[in-house]
């Protein structure tokens, strides 16, 4: 039955930033479809754990700083020692910078690029590894950006970063497919969390963000939960290398 590929029973999801705004949205929502949760999270300890807890399924959370490269390569070996396996990741951890590119520091484009683009790539590979040791596949969801298709504003090294998590999430999905690894990506549009505050705040871009949404309104956490419990699950076990734009219509306008 269809409806049973969508149930993420037993399956573990490491989820990394699920500590605040989609991370802690998409971990709720793959907890709702059966799936055991282990959050990653570097400053304030998660608060979903309870909350997911009471749907019935388990939650432990991993304190890493992702800029670390030691630190990532811990990741799945603390998922392994908790729950015996990992199967499915989300690469959600990400940060922006604003500042104008004649500017912008080198500080800027290192920190940036670290967390969104070098984090998630040996990340991937740590969890590709497990799923190639464990036999099993694996599902791999990458957070990427409208600015994995536009150019956007003052943000040079979080485009670069979310235009080469697009292109990375193709290049994984061709060498990984024949492994039963499905690598894709989720595009968020003008979601209200943390990531997008500065311009929330801003009174004239907010509202020039609004008017170009066909849904008029922002995206909230909850409403990445239909999409990356479907491409967690092996109802897209014959999708690769995609990037799914969840963002209210903005790209088609
Ligand atoms: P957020 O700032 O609430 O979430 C970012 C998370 O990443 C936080 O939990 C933070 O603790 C974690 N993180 C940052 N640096 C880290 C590090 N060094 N080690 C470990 N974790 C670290 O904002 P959000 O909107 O929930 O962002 C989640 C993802 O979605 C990001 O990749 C962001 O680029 C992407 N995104 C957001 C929007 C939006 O409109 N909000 C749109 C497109 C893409």
């Amino acid at each position: 039955m269809i409806r049973d590929a969508f149930n993420l029973q037993g399956k573990v999801a490491v989820v990394t930033g699920c500590a605040t705004g989609l991370g802690q949205g998409m971990s709720l929502g793959l907890a709702e479809a059966g799936a055991l949760i282990a959050g990653v999270y570097n400053k304030s300890t998660p608060t979903c754990g309870d909350e997911i807890t009471s749907l019935g399924s388990r939650f432990v959370g991993i304190k890493a700083d992702l800029a670390d490269l030691a630190q990532i390569e811990k990741v799945v070996e603390a998922t392994v020692e908790a729950y015996g396996r990992v199967d499915i990741l989300i690469n959600n951890a990400g940060i922006i910078r604003r500042q104008p590119a004649l500017e912008f520091t080198r500080k800027n484009w290192d920190d940036v690029l670290d967390i969104n683009l070098r984090a998630l790539f040996f990340l991937c590979q740590a969890a590709a590894k497990r799923f190639v040791l464990q036999k099993s596949g694996g599902k791999i969801i990458n957070i990427a950006s409208m600015l994995s298709f536009q150019g956007g504003i003052l943000v040079p090294s979080y485009t670069a970063s979310k235009s080469g998590v697009m292109g990375l999430t193709r290049e994984l999905a061709c060498e990984w497919a024949s492994e039963n690894i499905n690598v894709n990506g989720i595009a968020p549009g003008y979601m209200a969390t943390e990531n997008t505050r500065a311009l929330q705040e801003d009174p004239v871009r907010s509202k020039d963000i609004l008017k170009r949404i066909p849904a008029n309104r922002w995206g909230q956490p909850d409403d990445l939960r239909g999409a990356v419990v479907f491409l967690a699950s092996s109802a897209s076990d014959y999708i690769n290398g995609h990037t799914l734009a969840v963002d209210g219509g903005w790209l088609c306008r």
